[in-house]
């Protein structure tokens, strides 16, 4: 039985799923605020409890008490690669090389870099690099920065539609840079079947998975993703800032030139040789010293994640989701909203948005009531479903909420309506 065709949807309904949820164990595992639904996973995941413990562990002994000697005795130095690992499982990586560390934006630059020279070696006709328009900003913007630093030749190829993809793929396309699942509206790429037409067109593909890591079974191997970044602070729950990821195809990992030539790619750091000689692994896209303390407490969220079934994760994501739309669609009636996100399953990420025209206010006004999701230009209200620590009754008191948010019209307090730096 799926809740989505329970009749009639109560809450007592969603009580029986949350008592027969194999994934609900989970929730213990993070340390959350009592009296509050956390639907933000999706831009900071939460606090997992054991990144206390390790965070503590990481600060008053190895840096207080081992001090430098914690780049050996500590494994300080081998973080990077090992988490990459791990995420390179996690992620279905194969034989392709991950490593964790610098941000997305910067790992995008670094894959752009190394897919358009393999490009111009193979192709150099090939100087178009195709991307959404609504993909996240970040993305666009490293790669105009990139194009700009190229200098003449390259070209931003913009496609406003998904059914636009197959029209862009022209014999001048290099690369082509999609986030599997859209920051905005939720909807999710079918990486495989994307990537094959890529391949087809002769184009390289590069994969930015900020918001589908921890969220989505991923098989980057299998799928035959060329290059893939991604963030661990979303869904992975590695804390604000953890350092992010790169992944390269066994097929490019050995050839692929990091544009960052920094010591830490360096195949022997510690010769300290006047030339540069990078790395052959995926050591060679790290750049300088690691951020030790984030990436140690990031790696008790991505230790969670690699515990999890991913496709009972996913399951459990999709039934949440379904249950968010039909709640709001079922249970507010008469009110302004719009649902952008993808209604088939295989076309959705994890997490619901709706556009509401005074959504900034209306999600000030249901923060203030515990239920905290966030607000994305122009009036999007987005809802993040991490499956790890919400349940059936949580995404039943949200809407409840929601519910009195716009009924009462609690958001049209003065104090929803003006706006702070973060949103
Ligand atoms: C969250 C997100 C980013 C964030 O990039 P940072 O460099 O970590 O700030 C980039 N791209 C996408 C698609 C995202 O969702």
């Amino acid at each position: 039985m799926t809740i989505a065709s329970t009749e009639p949807l109560t809450r007592a309904a969603c009580e029986q799923a949350d008592a027969q949820d194999p994934l609900a164990g989970y929730r213990s595992e993070f340390a959350l605020p009592e009296g509050v639904i956390y639907l933000d996973g999706n831009s900071l995941g939460a606090l997992p409890r054991a990144a206390v413990e390790r965070g503590g562990t990481v600060l008053a002994e190895e840096w207080g008490r081992d001090l430098i000697g914690s780049w050996n005795k500590n494994h300080w130095f081998e973080l990077p690669v090992r988490i990459g690992e791990k995420l390179n499982r996690l992620l279905g990586g194969g034989d392709g090389g991950c490593v964790a560390t610098d941000t997305t934006s910067v790992n995008l630059f670094k894959a752009l870099a190394a897919a358009l020279r393999i490009q111009a070696e193979d192709a150099p006709e090939r100087t178009v690099i195709v991307s959404e328009r609504e993909n996240f900003p970040t993305d666009l913007y490293i790669t105009e920065g990139l194009i700009e630093l190229l200098g003449a030749g390259h070209e931003l190829r913009l496609i406003d539609a998904p059914g636009e993809l197959d029209g862009a793929l022209g014999a001048d396309v290099a690369v082509v840079l999609l986030t599997q699942v859209n920051y905005r509206t939720g909807a999710l790429w079918d990486m495989v079947e994307t990537t094959r037409r890529i391949h087809d067109a002769g184009a390289l593909a590069v994969w930015d998975l900020c918001h589908s890591a921890g969220a989505v079974p991923i098989s980057l191997a299998g799928d035959g993703a060329d290059f893939a970044v991604g963030c661990t602070y979303k869904y992975l729950n590695g804390g604000p800032g953890s350092p992010a990821f790169i992944w390269a195809s066994s097929r490019h990992l050995g050839r692929a030139v990091s544009p960052l030539s920094g010591w830490w790619s360096h195949a022997k750091p510690f010769d300290m040789a006047p030339g540069y000689a990078p790395a052959a692994d995926a050591r060679k896209f790290l750049v300088g010293t690691q951020p030790i303390l984030s990436m140690a407490t990031m790696e008790v969220g991505v230790d969670l994640a690699l515990s999890v079934d991913q496709d009972a994760l996913r399951a459990k994501s999709l039934e949440l989701t379904g249950l968010f739309i039909r709640l709001v669609e079922e249970r507010l009636p008469g009110h302004p909203l719009t649902l952008i996100t993808p209604r088939e399953e295989r076309l959705r990420g994890s997490h619901v948005s709706f556009r509401h025209p005074e959504g900034y206010a209306v999600m000030k006004a249901l923060i203030d009531q515990g239920v905290i999701g966030d607000y994305r230009e122009p009036e999007v209200l987005r809802f993040g479903v991490t499956p790890l620590y919400l349940g059936y009754a949580d995404i039943w008191d949200a809407v409840e909420t929601l519910r009195r948010v716009l009924d009462d019209e609690l958001w049209r307090a003065p104090a929803y309506q003006t706006r702070e730096a973060v949103t």
